[in-house]
């Protein structure tokens, strides 16, 4: 269901991602271009533990269009790359779309989670 302009308009002004992308809200930016910005998330499930989040608001990865998808998977794949340049050993990408799955901050995003050996966290699946 689309939702209204003035809905979609207060989904912005609330987001907490979307501050962050105006600067309006500190936190460790990584990587910044002109679609997108990495930054540490505040919550680390291991040691650089990274969100990639488009800069305009889209609520989940079924309304990023293709293009953008794909320019999103090119900037997660370097910063994982570069995450193995620096030691890590291999990584988790995780993206929770929709309340059910485990999103919280209803602006998509998708989580890569360095892994070394015994780092001790798990994504089962
Ligand atoms: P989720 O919506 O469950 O996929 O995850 C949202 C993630 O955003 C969580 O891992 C939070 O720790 C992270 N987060 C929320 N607010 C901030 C913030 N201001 N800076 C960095 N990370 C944040």
């Amino acid at each position: 269901m689309e939702m209204s302009e003035d809905k979609k308009e207060k989904a912005v002004n609330d987001c907490i991602f979307c501050k962050i992308v105006k600067g309006d809200i500190d936190t460790e930016i990584i990587q910044e271009s002109d679609n997108f910005i990495a930054f540490l998330d505040a919550n680390p499930k291991t040691k650089g533990h990274t969100l990639i989040v488009p800069k305009k608001h889209y609520e989940n990865i079924l309304d990023i269009p293709s293009s953008l998808a794909s320019e999103m998977m090119d900037n997660i794949k370097d910063l994982a790359r570069e995450r193995l340049d620096e030691g890590s050993e291999g990584f988790n990408l995780a993206m929770n779309n929709f309340e059910v799955a485990g999103q919280v901050v209803k602006h998509a995003h998708t989580h890569l989670i360095p892994r070394r050996k015994d780092d001790g966290f798990s994504l089962a699946v």
